[in-house]
């Protein structure tokens, strides 16, 4: 298919769906249906049956009889690979289908879905080699009465709670390390965004993945999801989402059993710029980094930490580019940016625009909503003269609002990119290797990138230092982190006795 020329409109109607239990799609048969609107378009395109509590046990104990009867965890990891490979190769097949339905019901613009499903193929292609990979260690160096040796082993059932900002990439940043390591998963994604979550059910199974290998159960995040949280046989949650949400699954956890927990929380993610920097391609980067999928996203370059003397030149060069932004129709091959996901989030972004202003902020662009004729749009916005006790410049907005904040020396962009609860990601821009190495070295992030911003691929683990979270996904480090490590202490010959 041409994809740049196939012109989408959303459906007439919207698309029933069903939740995924044991290799088969559940239908909604009496369960209460949450209809989502396309953001965008202010039409129902899709309906999800809301789970009750015995359907998430269902699914619980669904994934607990595939991870006990080794179904996935006793096979080798090139029967894995395989799996994986093959899925990779549907995800190729369907990204089309997968990107309009990311558009609709997150709106974001389709050629940025299209993207990012392209994206996740990779790392479908990439776990595939892990799950070949993963090993543990051997220590030979005991003496001649002892061989060690430390396994890795599947950690069991986990239960993955995912967010509406990005449904199949964030899904897809954890799905497919979480099977390579040969865990099996109930899966819980945003209310309003599930379609795709479950296409991806469709396409493993598909793809060979066993039944009740993984399941997905639909439903709000207050009822399924602190189920999920609070569940005595997950072995294991991941969670991405909200700071609060994430203390409550911490507590959670601690009253139940103990579950592990992989955390990927809120960022205020600084964008600090030296006046050396290519300042056009900072510019332009700064702009990108907090207006993409309208700055609903963890690792949103929201703080813009710039130097003294080139703080007006460099801010105005900023305003431009984002005066410039294309918003609109997410549908429209040409939209850059497109709708506010959800009604609360819109309001909550606009709220911190008007307390911006109150606090004493300088407005320099945007500020508003856009009037499309339908949907919730808002203009790139950026403030001056942000003081670091605003509320602007120290809560997640997760909106494209850019604060801007001047430093006159490397260590006092340090300490303002430091000064806060946050450490999820870091950007900088200078063409002095000495700065851009301080600076990488000092700011506490667990994702940093010099003079450019927003890119990575399926190879380096995603996570955060501080009140960002626990853990890391992706990479290597993000099949280690659903496994569990088991110490073999083997004595050669006879024990030397203890009672004689
Ligand atoms: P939440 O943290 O509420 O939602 C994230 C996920 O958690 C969703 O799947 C949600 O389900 C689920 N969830 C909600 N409540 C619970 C609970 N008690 N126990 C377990 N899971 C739960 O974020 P919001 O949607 O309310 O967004 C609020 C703010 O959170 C944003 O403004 C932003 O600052 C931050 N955020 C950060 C994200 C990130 O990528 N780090 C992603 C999303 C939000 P459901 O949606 O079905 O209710």
């Amino acid at each position: 298919m041409d994809m740049q020329s196939t012109k989408h409109i959303p459906p007439s109607s919207p698309r029933e769906f069903g939740f995924f239990l044991n290799g088969k799609f559940e239908h909604a048969c009496g369960r209460e249906v949450f209809e989502r609107n396309s953001p965008a378009h202010d039409i129902p395109v899709s309906r999800v049956p809301k789970c009750t509590h015995a359907d998430l046990d269902k699914a619980v104990a669904s994934a607990r009889q595939a991870f006990e009867d080794r179904r996935w965890s006793g096979l080798a990891g090139s029967d894995r690979a395989a799996v994986l490979l093959k899925a990779a190769e549907i995800i190729r097949q369907k990204q089309e289908e997968i990107a309009l339905w990311e558009s609709l019901e997150n709106g974001k613009p389709i050629s940025q879905a299209r993207a990012e499903v392209g994206g996740c193929i990779g790392m479908y292609e990439y776990a595939s080699g892990l799950a070949r990979m993963v090993h543990g260690d051997s220590f030979n160096n005991l003496g001649d009465g002892m061989f060690g040796v430390v396994t890795r082993e599947p950690v069991g059932v986990v239960g993955l709670i995912t967010p509406w900002n990005f449904p199949f990439l964030i899904l897809c940043e954890r799905v497919p390390y979480i099977l390579a390591s040969g865990c099996t998963l109930v899966v819980k994604p945003s209310e309003v965004t599930s379609a795709t979550t479950l296409i991806l059910a469709e396409i493993l199974s598909e793809a060979g993945l066993p039944e009740g290998v993984m399941n997905v159960v639909t439903g709000s995040g207050n009822t399924i999801g602190q189920a999920m949280s609070e569940h005595m046989d997950i072995d294991m949650l991941s969670f991405t989402g909200s700071t609060q949400v994430g203390r409550s699954c911490v507590a959670a956890a601690s009253r139940s059993n103990f579950k592990k927990l992989g955390l990927e929380l809120g960022g205020k993610n600084p964008q600090i710029v030296f006046a050396d920097a290519d300042l056009e391609d900072a510019a332009d980067g700064v702009a990108f980094g907090v207006a993409f999928n309208t700055g609903q996203c963890c690792v949103s370059g929201s703080r813009l930490i710039v130097e003294a003397s080139v703080a007006s030149e460099f801010t105005e060069l900023v305003a431009a580019k984002m005066n410039k932004i294309r918003v609109g129709d997410p549908l429209d091959e040409n939209t850059q940016v497109g709708a506010i996901t959800t009604n609360a989030q819109n309001k909550t972004i606009m709220s911190y625009i008007v307390r911006g202003q109150k606090e004493g902020a300088t407005l320099v662009c945007g500020g508003s909503q856009l009037d499309l004729g339908r949907g919730q749009f808002i203009a790139p916005t950026l403030f001056t003269d942000v003081k670091r006790e605003m509320a602007i410049a120290r809560d997640e907005i997760f909106g494209p609002v850019l604060t801007v904040q001047n430093f006159e020396t490397v260590e006092e962009a340090v300490a303002i990119s430091n000064d806060t609860v946050y450490g999820l990601a870091a950007s900088v821009w200078t063409k002095n290797i000495d700065k851009a190495l301080m600076v990488t070295r000092h700011v506490r992030a667990g994702r940093f990138w010099v003079n450019t911003t927003l890119s990575g691929g399926p190879e380096l683990p995603l996570g955060g230092f501080k009140q960002s979270g626990w853990g890391r996904e992706a990479g290597l480090m993000g099949v280690e982190e659903y496994t569990q490590v088991k110490s073999v202490h083997i004595e050669i010959g006879k024990r030397s006795p203890w009672i004689t």
